[in-house]
């Protein structure tokens, strides 16, 4: 694993190092944790963004365009959501 495992104070509870939490770079940065004295957690969420959202993202970012994904690249996209549990919105 490319992770670091690591202990924080809770912002919950403000119990001192009481958060056991584990970051990851690889392959996408994510982080979760846990305050053991008082149960507070939060962890990264996974998702695809549904076409309209998308489209209204695009249009933040000056209506940028891409190429339309082959079909090696929309099967890489499956075998991603499957590997994390992703489930299409
Ligand atoms: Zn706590």
């Amino acid at each position: 694993m490319s992770g670091s495992s690591y202990t924080a104070n809770c912002p919950r509870c403000g119990g001192k190092e009481t958060i056991e939490a584990y970051s990851d770079w690889r392959p996408f940065d994510s982080v979760s944790g846990i305050c053991l004295r008082c149960g507070f957690t939060y962890w990264t969420q996974l998702g695809i963004t549904s076409e309209d959202e998308l489209e209204e993202q695009r249009a933040e970012y000056d209506n940028i365009k891409f190429d339309e994904l082959t079909s090696e690249e929309k099967q890489n996209c499956k075998e991603f959501d499957k590997d994390y549990n992703i489930k299409e919105a």
